[in-house]
């Protein structure tokens, strides 16, 4: 039997475009054209918000947070005004020069949207105050051995997604308020404008796992206690997710990643259609009166 030896067979050769060829074979470029190029993997940003709507929604989560602007939503404004008056508040404590109530509210402007009219602006200050005030109780009330940080900004890097290919995922987001109570246990706290969740609620929260991913990341720490409070009412409640919750969170991440890259957001119909901008062009409520079946 003859066993070819490696070098008889002709060594690729390169021309002067810079391509090699094998002779007897056809030539096949080095350099592939873009269009053929694998493409590059997907960023999936996730949040605690983006992934709760999500979970409720994929075609609500799609217009909200892939497509649209949602910067003058007037409901959003409103949470972030009572964010940063809690903030303002919050890192006054951390500098040791606790600041008052006025003193805070002078500090952080109104939202734009309700700068129109003297009436929405006296309104929005009130419920302002009556938020902060309630919070300023509520924080008082904890007696954490420490307040770490005040709306920190948190990024993870980016990583490949298990059984999505095509896709990569970073986890971002500002975690409201991060303590350390009594026992040393870590605290991330979520502020709500309206109710919080029940304790099996929170537990099972899709944001919840976002913000304890979140802290875990940024605090090198597994044993983490998630906490909903409602600045006006002092309303909340308080959670350590267990191995059956983390399992979960990661699911639909990976669920919510896949859909990225299938370009997939079927509506389901649940609590965020009561708010949702978009229940007028649904193809989920299209058969209500009046409704248009023209998809987005
Ligand atoms: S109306 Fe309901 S089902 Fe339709 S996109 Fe909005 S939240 Fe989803």
């Amino acid at each position: 039997m003859t066993v070819a030896h490696p070098q008889s067979v002709d060594a690729p050769r390169v021309d002067d475009t810079g391509s090699s060829r094998v002779p007897g074979l056809p030539h096949v470029p080095d350099t592939v054209p873009t269009s053929r190029r694998p493409a590059a993997p997907l960023t999936v940003t996730v949040t605690p918000s983006a992934l709760a709507a999500y979970g409720q929604c994929p075609l609500y989560f799609q217009q909200v947070y892939r497509t649209q602007d949602h910067s003058a939503n007037r409901a959003i404004q409103r949470g972030q005004y009572v964010h940063r008056l809690a903030d303002t508040y919050t890192k006054s404590v951390i500098d040791g020069r606790a600041l008052s109530v006025d003193a805070v509210l002078s500090r952080v402007p109104v939202p734009a949207a309700y700068q129109d009219g003297a009436d929405e602006e006296r309104a929005i200050l009130d419920s302002g105050r009556e938020a902060l005030i309630g919070y300023i109780s509520w924080l008082d009330a904890q007696e954490f051995a420490q307040i770490i940080s005040s709306e920190q900004y948190i990024r993870t890097p980016r990583r490949a997604v298990r059984n999505v290919p095509g896709a990569e995922v970073v986890f971002s987001g500002r975690a409201d308020l991060m303590c350390l109570d009594k026992t040393g246990m870590l605290v991330v706290a979520d502020l709500k404008a309206t109710s919080v969740a029940g304790p099996d609620e929170l537990l099972a929260s899709p944001s919840s796992w976002v913000y304890r991913h979140l802290a875990a990341f940024a605090h090198m720490v597994e044993d983490i206690e998630i906490v909903q409070i409602v600045p006006t009412t002092g309303q909340s409640t308080r959670a350590r997710l267990g191995s059956e919750q983390i399992e979960a969170g990661a699911t639909l991440v990976r669920a919510m990643c896949r859909a990225a890259v299938e370009g997939q957001y079927p509506p389901t119909v649940g609590q965020y259609c009561s708010y949702c901008d978009y229940v007028d062009r649904c193809p989920a409520h299209s058969s209500r009166p009046g409704m248009t079946t023209a998809v987005f």
